[in-house]
């Protein structure tokens, strides 16, 4: 009976449905004091906050390293075109330099319990995404975190590179133009769309979950969004304010 009980729970697990709806901080928790978006900061107050999960941007410089930040441009450099050793003292709005995955990695093993959610930019060529792929899951895997990292991406050539270069890495497409069977059928493992896609397609969530994928909604920041998400029985969130859904979803709780 515990046995039945157990594979029951897994399986819900690998389907996510049943469970409840979790919480993940979008570039870390950043709208706090002395943090800012993508910093290890951020990355910190996520962990402080106790959220499922910490989602957090990387781009990859000319010469090969993986760098934490959302824009391509960092004060007036462009991070693909420039080698890492003329980016690694820029200093993000809080006083921090400029984050490696590295030193991402390092902080996010210090919580085992947050799980990261790495997203891979769009860069300039294939060539240039299946080298940040390369190099990304190298790093994680150099730093035996591949249980802790899950990944994502708006590249649909980076969502399949990952799964045909590291197969057992959960991965999620971020762009909202392909339905759950697309995606299915890609060999992804997710679907992690902004919110107004889950709107004009409502079955999408129950299909997705037919299917085996996961569901995530992004960036939503609303009480009212959040409510109706969380309704439909997707499986995560991404927000800007990680305290005001945990918040919801305790009250619901209760
Ligand atoms: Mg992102």
């Amino acid at each position: 009976m515990k046995k039945m009980l157990f594979m029951g729970l897994l399986l819900g697990l690998a389907v996510g449905t049943g469970a409840q709806t979790k919480v993940i901080a979008h570039r870390g928790f950043w709208d706090t004091s002395g943090s800012v978006q993508n910093s290890i900061t951020a990355l910190q107050r996520a962990q402080e906050a106790g959220v499922y999960g910490s989602e957090f941007d990387v781009l990859l410089t000319s010469d090969g390293v993986p760098v934490v930040n959302h824009d391509d441009v960092l004060h007036g450099l462009r991070i693909e075109d420039t080698p890492y050793d003329q980016l690694k003292d820029l200093r993000l709005v809080n006083g921090e330099m400029l984050p490696t995955l590295e030193a991402y990695l390092e902080q996010g093993k210090k919580d085992p319990s947050v799980r990261l959610v790495l997203e891979i930019k769009p860069h300039s060529t294939v060539n240039r995404e299946d080298c940040a792929v390369l190099a990304v899951t190298g790093l994680v895997a150099k730093h035996g975190m591949e249980a802790q990292v899950e990944y994502i991406s708006f590249s649909l050539n980076v969502c399949r590179k990952l799964k045909q270069f590291v197969p057992e890495a959960k991965v999620a497409y971020l762009e909202g133009n392909l339905s759950p069977e697309d995606v299915k059928r890609a060999g992804l493992d997710g679907i992690d769309y902004h919110y107004s896609f889950f709107t004009k397609h409502p079955g999408w969530v129950e299909q997705a979950h037919a299917l085996g994928l996961t569901v995530n909604a992004w960036t939503v920041n609303r009480t009212e969004d959040m409510q109706q998400l969380i309704d439909a029985g997707v499986d995560f969130i991404t927000t800007d304010n990680p305290l005001l859904l945990k918040e919801l979803l305790n009250a619901k709780k209760k």
